[in-house]
């Protein structure tokens, strides 16, 4: 569901705000021990659709922006993908209001900036110093007057990507291939994972095939580990031929791919084993391993280095971690469900064709002898990938420059770029 956030120094009336967008609904407050304690989340339901949306006024003890609240200012804002930066209308600007902006915009997530307490139209007149702020026009709001809320809610779901990424994980469980290099570190991270739970070893009886798959249980989903016999098997075992057609049948059957990476042995072998997993419609988590290897201040250059050399690779999403250490196991699994989500969106037809109607009145379409290319319509037919169809007057003006553009977009402004979404031209009369 899409996550939207209330930021804003105390008093400026989040949690009035946020109560008025929930309406009657009460808030459902979020009991989870630690990170959420202090938030209060509810779902708005609107005509266009739901969104999650989060309070985060709980996290203020005076008015001090403290290190503290940022820490988790910034797990709220984790999976978040608007901020609605909240300030008092009716006073003026004060320290702590420039020091949001300032985290805001370090952030770099989309931010509506909303004035509350705006209880007339005359008021709306002393907004001008709002600008200073640097986040555009501030939506007047008042939550005692019910003023505004409207155009805010319209403002959200236009800046919301328009996706829907509620695919509930299939019942048979997420399937996940381990791969990588011999030593990257597969067989030591598939034993820490196994280390920490309860196992259920799925074994068919009779099969001559020795792969052994395993269910594990996180946060109430279920994942299984494809082959792990295969991941077990010590490379001086196994001749490489093999193990590397098995880590393929593996990538072949599994819904998300863990490409287990050692931060000092990187290369060729993890781009290609990357893209073969990209080319089947896999989407590829990093998992970088070994990290208690790396010291504290060598991490950003370890960090660095790693995305030079994975630079083909930057749009998927990463996870630092290390099988001694245990650190981030569960994000291995958070993101994995995310990834197989993502894949498993669909972008309702009317929304594409009004997504594909926005921009292509802003663009130059490719010429071809004069003739411009047309595109009529989109569809998407497939998930996992998502596969989108778009039909055009004459297939062969589509360029190559202007195929990665529309990639590009696709990418962006659906928030598809972390999987391997697949686009397809078809000719059709006009
Ligand atoms: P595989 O061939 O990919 O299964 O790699 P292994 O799991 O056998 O690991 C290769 C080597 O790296 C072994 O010597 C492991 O002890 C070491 N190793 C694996 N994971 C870690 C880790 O998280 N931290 C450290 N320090 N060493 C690791």
């Amino acid at each position: 569901m899409h996550k939207v956030v209330i930021v804003g120094r105390p008093n400026v009336g989040k949690s009035s705000l946020f109560n008025r967008l929930l309406g009657k609904r009460s808030a459902v407050v979020a009991d989870e021990p630690g990170v959420t304690r202090d938030l209060k989340e509810g779902v708005v339901e609107t005509e266009q659709g739901r969104f999650l949306l989060v309070d985060t006024g709980g996290l203020w003890s005076g008015d001090r922006w403290e290190k503290k609240i940022q820490e988790k200012v910034d797990r709220a804002l984790e999976e978040a993908e608007l901020v609605l930066f909240a300030v008092d209308g009716r006073s003026d600007l004060t320290p702590a209001d420039y020091e949001v902006a300032e985290y805001l915009r370090k952030k770099g997530k989309p931010v509506i900036l909303v004035a509350t307490k705006v209880d007339s139209p005359s008021h709306e007149a002393y907004l001008g110093p709002l600008y200073a702020l640097g986040f555009g026009d501030p939506i007047p709001t008042s939550s005692e007057h019910k003023r505004g809320l409207e155009e805010l809610l319209r403002a959200i779901w236009q800046r919301l990507p328009v996706k829907q990424m509620d695919a509930e994980p299939e019942v048979a469980g997420i399937r996940l291939a381990i791969v990588g290099r011999p030593n990257a570190g597969k067989s030591s991270l598939l034993n820490a994972i196994l280390g920490e739970e309860r196992v259920i070893v799925s074994e068919e009886p009779g099969t001559t095939r020795d792969t052994i798959d395993v269910e594990v249980y996180r946060n109430g989903n279920r994942f299984v580990l494809l082959d792990t016999a295969g991941i077990r098997k010590r490379p001086e075992s196994i001749v490489e031929e093999l193990a590397i057609r098995r880590s393929l049948r593996a990538i072949e059957e599994a819904d998300v791919v863990l490409l287990v990476v050692d931060p000092f042995q990187v290369g060729d072998r993890e781009l290609k084993l990357a893209n073969h997993a990209m080319e089947k419609g896999k989407p590829v988590l990093l998992v970088i391993t070994k990290w208690d290897l790396v010291k504290k201040e060598e991490a950003p250059r370890v960090r660095r280095e790693l995305r030079e050399k994975l630079a083909h690779l930057e749009h998927l999403p990463r996870v630092y971690t290390s099988a001694f250490t245990k650190q981030n196991l569960d994000r291995i699994f958070q993101e994995a469900l995310r990834l197989y989500q993502l894949n498993h969106t669909r972008v309702p037809t009317a929304e594409l064709n009004r997504w594909l109607g926005v921009w292509t009145a802003k663009v130059q379409l490719p010429n071809f002898k004069g003739k411009p290319l047309k595109i009529l319509y989109a569809t998407q037919p497939e998930v996992a990938p998502p596969t989108f169809v778009f039909f055009v007057n004459h297939p062969e003006f589509v360029t190559r420059a202007f195929e990665n553009y529309l990639r590009n977009r696709v990418g962006e402004d659906l928030g598809l770029k972390e999987v391997p979404f697949r686009l397809v031209f078809r000719g059709r009369r006009e």
